[in-house]
């Protein structure tokens, strides 16, 4: 049986969410702007998602989600929504970000840049995997402060209510890209003073190709999806009502069953650590001095290859992935352990480990004990 540990590149779908959105296929047209009554059931099933996913991410009103094709848009909308026209303020350009943030932020950083619409001001982060330097990067001119809620990677988590006040206190805003954060550490976005949070489907059980975008009441964002107005006129489009419904469901039940999600979650990420760490004295775990996921574990092996390693736990029926999924393939180590300043040694044995609410402690034990015998084999191909 596989052993499936990549849940931070996506999870799988749960069941009652096919059957949710199974539901909606098989049901009558579902398209929510239509007034007739189709259109209205419609419209209703889109109106309970939106309610799940906001008590999911602790927003006070339900209006304020906007979704989205998945995380990527809803982050591109967050930046450029952001920065577009400079709208009455054009002294403030100011745009604050981290060197461990996703690609879909830094990629869009690094455009609004080059536009000229943005003056890009990039955070260092520590060995710990936390951003330095915020309070004293923040001005007059900053308009947007962008630091991901827990990164993808280490699943080092920022604390969020902490970085919503310091860029309040410069008058600028708070976007945290919240994708991995999101049913893995309790949210509470309007208390906490976030004014944008970016949410994806696929990495709770729901399904791919569906996020949001949170929008605190009062902010506004240039839309980057012009058309029929959806969405309050903010990502224009007829609504993937399947996707949706699939993403509420997904939301609903990562709310109600958050006691044990967690601990399951917790429980076997813990368990894989023990056992490596105990039987492999160079592995070396990174994030953990911080604030981290549940289920989040990165690991690096001193002249290792990764990619070997990988291969090997895959041939052996375990799913694990280097470093992350999204620079997987490209032969270039993880920016995220780069910038926390992982040795050269270490760069290219670095793997991501990821349980779900699903893996159980059996899988945990099975899948440790694999991966010190590849490690183990590894090193002893390679005459250390
Ligand atoms: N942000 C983070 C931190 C992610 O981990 C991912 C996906 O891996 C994304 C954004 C992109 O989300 P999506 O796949 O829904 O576009």
């Amino acid at each position: 049986m596989r052993i499936y540990l990549d849940h931070n590149a996506t999870s799988p779908t749960l069941p009652e969410v096919a059957a949710a959105m199974a539901r909606v296929y098989a049901g009558p047209p579902a398209n929510p702007a239509s007034t007739h009554a189709d259109g209205r059931h419609a419209a209703a099933l889109v109106e309970a998602a939106r309610g799940h996913v906001a008590r999911l991410v602790g927003a006070a009103d339900p209006a304020s989600i906007v979704f989205t094709s998945g995380g990527t848009e809803a982050d591109v909308l967050a930046l450029r929504g952001t920065f577009e026209g400079l709208a009455g303020d054009e002294r403030r350009r100011g745009l604050i970000t981290s060197a461990a943030e996703h690609p879909a932020v830094l990629e869009t950083a690094e455009r609004l840049g080059a536009l000229g619409w943005a003056t890009v001001h990039t955070l260092d982060v520590g060995a710990d995997g936390l951003p330095t330097g915020l309070d004293s990067a923040l001005g007059p001119d900053t308009r947007l402060v962008s630091l991901m809620a827990a990164n993808n990677e280490t699943g080092v988590c920022l604390p969020l209510a902490q970085a919503a006040e310091a860029a309040h206190r410069v008058g600028a805003l708070l976007h945290t890209d919240a994708v991995q954060a999101l049913g893995k550490v309790p949210l509470s976005l309007s208390a906490d003073g976030v004014d944008l949070a970016s949410f994806s489907a696929h990495k709770i059980g729901g399904p791919q190709g569906v996020g949001a975008l949170f929008v605190r009441p009062g902010r506004s964002l240039a839309a980057q999806l012009t058309g029929g107005g959806q969405e309050g006129g903010l990502r224009s489009g007829t609504l993937n009502v399947a996707g949706v419904v699939g993403f509420g469901e997904a939301a609903r039940i990562a709310h109600e069953a958050w006691t044990a999600r967690e601990r399951a979650m917790r429980s076997t990420r813990d368990r894989i650590e023990a056992v490596v760490r105990a039987a492999l004295p160079g592995a070396r775990v990174h994030g953990a001095d911080a604030e981290r996921l549940p289920n989040t574990l990165s690991l690096t092996f001193p002249h290792l290859s990764a990619e070997a390693l990988v291969m090997m736990l895959d041939a052996d029926d375990v799913a694990a992935s280097l470093g992350s999924a999204c620079s997987a393939g490209s032969g270039k180590p993880s920016h995220v352990l780069v910038a926390m300043g992982v040795g050269a040694d270490r760069l290219r044995g670095a793997i991501r480990i990821s349980t779900g609410p699903g893996t159980t402690l059996d899988q945990a034990e099975r899948a440790a004990e694999r991966i010190v015998a590849c490690v183990r084999k590894l090193d002893a191909l390679a005459g250390r």
